[in-house]
């Protein structure tokens, strides 16, 4: 059930709409079909609008996470970097499509809730550094050690919010890698 998250930015939300993967307009199957039912932030729900031929994160022979590198920003203001790894049509419009989700802010409502998401990933990122540097201290006690590397095994399950992004901190990182 999409682990309580939206299934495009991957935020925790807790007032989800539902989202057609395939466009319903003019056809009440699509409108009521299970499979086509997707849980989404209102966010998400309007910038994908009618969108199709991207990853589908339902299909188990997908891998979206490989498919689509995403990392944080330095700063909270910064654009979140989402980089499709492969050349295909779908990969390619589904990173242009998260790169919108994450960065677009041409109204004022998105700038708003550009700013919320931002701030959310950054919180989270935070937490991430403050175990990475746990694991990283020879200062650490052994105690402190082993409830970092249970913190940064969580981060990393998928029904963790924003997983994607500590899956990728963490293979974009030789010391992280290595551990992990
Ligand atoms: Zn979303």
């Amino acid at each position: 059930m999409f682990y309580g998250k939206c299934y495009l930015c991957e935020d925790d939300v807790s007032d989800p709409v539902i989202e057609h993967f395939i466009p319903h307009e003019g056809d009440p199957a699509k409108k009521y079909d299970w499979n086509n039912l997707y849980y989404a932030c209102h966010r998400c729900n309007g910038i994908k609008g009618t969108i199709t031929d991207i990853l589908d994160c339902c299909d188990p022979a997908t891998d979206v996470f490989r498919a689509i590198k995403c990392l944080c920003p330095s700063v909270p203001d910064d654009k979140i970097t989402v980089e499709a790894q492969y050349n295909d049509s779908k990969t390619q419009n589904t990173a242009g499509l998260l790169d919108k989700c994450y960065n677009e802010n041409n109204t004022g409502i998105r700038g708003i809730s550009r700013e919320a998401l931002h701030e959310k990933l950054f919180e989270y990122y935070c937490k991430f550094i403050v175990n990475r540097r746990i694991l990283k201290s020879r200062d650490s006690l052994q105690s402190d050690r082993d409830r970092a590397m249970e913190h940064l095994t969580q981060m990393q399950d998928v029904s963790y919010p924003f997983s994607v992004f500590w899956r990728w901190h963490v293979a974009s990182d030789a010391f992280l890698a290595k551990i992990f």
